[in-house]
């Protein structure tokens, strides 16, 4: 069975919190999920490349190219596959400051925000020092 890209996001959820528990190979040939030739950025700061992520019991247990079969198979061709969402529109100009470590964002499964795009800034300020 083979799902389009609507539903690779909704996957992304289920699999945030096990993303960083990934092992480079497995010698499983049946998977739960197999998201196939999705770019991923994996968030170790290498380059983004296309390959494949598996994953058994809601863990990733291989990336990279993956043979095998799986029940459900998501195509992630011509899309970037990372370990959280991605905010493209998030107003965090100022909270960022006040909470360095953004756990507001890590809770709800937020890696990444863009900020700036409405030219608020919270910068030039005498009270900010970084
Ligand atoms: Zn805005």
């Amino acid at each position: 069975m083979i799902f389009k890209k609507s539903l690779l996001l909704s996957v992304f959820f289920c699999i945030v919190l096990s993303f960083f528990m990934i092992t480079s190979a497995s010698t499983a040939d049946r998977y739960d999920i197999i998201i196939k030739g999705g770019k991923i950025v994996d968030g170790t700061g290498r380059a983004a490349y296309v390959g494949d992520i598996a994953i058994i019991n809601e863990r990733i247990v291989a990336v990279g190219k993956v043979s095998g079969d799986a029940a459900t198979v998501i195509d992630a061709n011509g899309l970037v596959v990372c370990p959280g969402f991605v905010d493209t529109h998030s107003h965090a100009d100022r909270s960022i400051i006040r909470r360095p470590l953004a756990e507001n964002f890590v809770m709800q499964g937020v890696t990444m925000v863009l900020a700036g795009q409405c030219g608020g800034s919270a910068a030039p300020s005498e009270d900010l020092t970084f």
